[in-house]
C-alpha cells in the first residue's frame, strides 16, 4: 500500500485523488489518507503529490504511518 504522511497536514491539493484509479483517497483531520485494504499499489498518485507526502509503505518506518492512514479511511 501507499501511505499518506505528515506532508499532507493542511495541503490543499487533491490532485492525487483525482488521479486514483481505485477511489482508496479519504478524508482525516488534517490530511488525506488511503485506505490500505482499498490502494492497489500502482503508484501513479506518488508523482502527482507537489507536497511528496505519499510513500510506499516498504519504506523504512512506515508501520505507523500505514495504521494512521486505516484510522482515519475506516471512518468512512
Ligand atoms: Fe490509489 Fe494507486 Fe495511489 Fe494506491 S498507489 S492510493 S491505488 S493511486
Amino acid at each position: 500500500t501507499y501511505v499518506v504522511t505528515d506532508n499532507c497536514i493542511a495541503c490543499k491539493y487533491t490532485d492525487c485523488v483525482e488521479v486514483c484509479p481505485v477511489d482508496c483517497f479519504y478524508e482525516g483531520e488534517n490530511t488525506l489518507v488511503i485506505h490500505p485494504d482499498e490502494c492497489i499499489d500502482c503508484g501513479v498518485c506518488e508523482p502527482e503529490c507537489p507536497a511528496d507526502a505519499i510513500r510506499p509503505d516498504t519504506e523504512p518506518g512506515m508501520e505507523d504511518w500505514v495504521e494512521f492512514n486505516r484510522k482515519y479511511a475506516e471512518l468512512w
